[in-house]
């Protein structure tokens, strides 16, 4: 078959009113936009309730790349046709016989054909139109069995006037809303499979995201940023090009090791880490923090050290894996192509000096004392004199 002449692509009927809406389809094509152009040139168009893309070359690859964009709900490759009973017959049957040649499911397959017709003045009516298609494009297909009810395959025809549409496939999108909609977060990221997919549930609910990582070097190597690095760029595919700071954790983490008591060690780590994550929200307008924490995943992650380590951010701390198990987040992970990233060995600075039993139930008096003696202010404003900032671009 040859290449669709557009996509056709569907996105939630949000509840939202007037200027909101107006704003969330117009950030929607735009991200279909930046996304599909890294593949070929790329004209964006919208129509009541839809989005058409008029992809240059490189349709069924443009199509794809749409179902990733979120906000999408399904995509759906397509091919313009006259309006005339004649033609869309025509198209229609060619259009089913190749899909049934590819489609690899086994028979029978239930199936139906369903018009939408948006232009009153095509001289029959949907159902008859949809009798009429069945007729012609059935006979031959001995594993097609009709079924109105949510058929297996379903041929698709629009007829809108000037344009009119016939399509087979639907590919389904990732759901969620526009990046961009929601406002700016910066998500903490280490090297570990957690805080990836954490950033890209964020994405999902249309935040945009940049990424904030506390490097110990010489203790923690080059490698191991690279790493954070490749995490963040693989996750960038899903909302585009993103600020990357990278925080020289040394001094901090010497700090707390040569004068705090050790069993406090991780949840000071943690909590300085929040400390100088806000500083640097704040000053490039960031409005939230995002983690990779999880419950009872590890022994920072008790309800006690959650809240003492949350308690030092000046912003809203977003957790958006707190409802998952482990193979949930791996899952996420593997499809969103961070997981191999995440399991390449490296040191994290969160095990450096790591006590032998680290404190499970912190309390905050204890913890108020163990910090009594850093020269807290000093140490978060080096640390954020010293912070590099970088970019990361997932399409270099
Ligand atoms: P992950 O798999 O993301 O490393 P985790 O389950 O190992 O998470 P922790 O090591 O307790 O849990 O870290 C919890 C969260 O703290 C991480 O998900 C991340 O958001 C943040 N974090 C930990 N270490 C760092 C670091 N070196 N730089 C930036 N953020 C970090
Ligand atoms: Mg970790």
């Amino acid at each position: 078959m040859r290449e669709p002449d557009l996509l056709l692509i569907r996105f939630g009927e949000l509840a939202l009113k007037g200027g909101n809406r107006a704003a969330y389809e117009k950030a929607l094509r735009q991200n279909l936009r930046k996304a599909l152009r890294e593949i070929a040139d790329v004209r964006i168009q919208a129509i009541h309730a839809r989005i058409l893309a008029y992809p240059s070359r490189r349709g069924a690859q443009m199509a794809r790349r749409a179902a990733e964009v979120f906000g999408v709900k399904s995509v759906s490759p397509a091919y313009t046709v006259p309006a005339d009973a004649d033609a869309i017959e025509a198209l229609s049957k060619e259009l089913l016989d190749d899909a049934l040649l590819r489609d690899q499911r086994p028979r029978p397959l239930t199936f139906r054909v369903r018009v939408k017709r948006a232009d009153k003045r095509f001289p029959m009516s949907s159902i008859e139109l949809e009798r009429r298609i069945a007729d012609h494009v059935l006979p031959g297909h001995e594993g097609l069995e009709v079924s109105l009810k949510e058929p297996q395959l379903e041929l698709g025809v629009e007829i809108r006037g000037k344009q009119n549409y016939v399509f087979v496939e639907r590919l389904a999108g990732p759901g969620g809303l526009p990046v961009g909609t929601s406002g700016r977060a910066l998500c903490l990221l280490s090297g570990g499979i957690d805080s990836p997919v954490a950033a890209y549930l964020g994405m999902k609910r249309g935040l945009h995201m940049g990424f904030i990582t506390f490097h110990s070097f010489p203790y923690i190597g080059e490698s191991a940023k690279r790493k954070i690095q490749d995490l963040a760029r693989a996750v960038c595919r899903y909302q585009g090009p993103a600020q990357f700071f990278v925080v020289p954790f040394t001094e901090a983490q010497e700090a707390i090791r040569d004068q705090t008591p050790e069993r406090y060690r991780v949840v000071l780590y943690r909590r300085m880490m929040n400390r100088i994550a806000s500083r640097i929200a704040h000053r490039q307008s960031y409005k939230a923090l995002l983690t990779g924490e999880n419950l009872a995943q590890v022994a920072s992650q008790t309800l006690k050290n959650m809240d003492l380590i949350g308690r030092t951010a000046e912003h809203l701390v977003l957790r958006p894996l707190v409802g998952f198990d482990k193979e949930e987040i791996i899952a996420v992970a593997r499809r969103i192509g961070t997981f191999e990233i995440s399991n390449r060995p490296e040191l994290d600075c969160c095990t450096l000096f790591q006590p032998k039993s680290p404190v499970i139930f912190g309390h905050p008096e204890e913890c108020a004392a163990a910090e009594a003696e850093l020269a807290i202010e000093d140490l978060v404003e080096r640390a954020v004199e010293g912070t590099v900032i970088e970019r990361v671009d997932p399409f270099d």
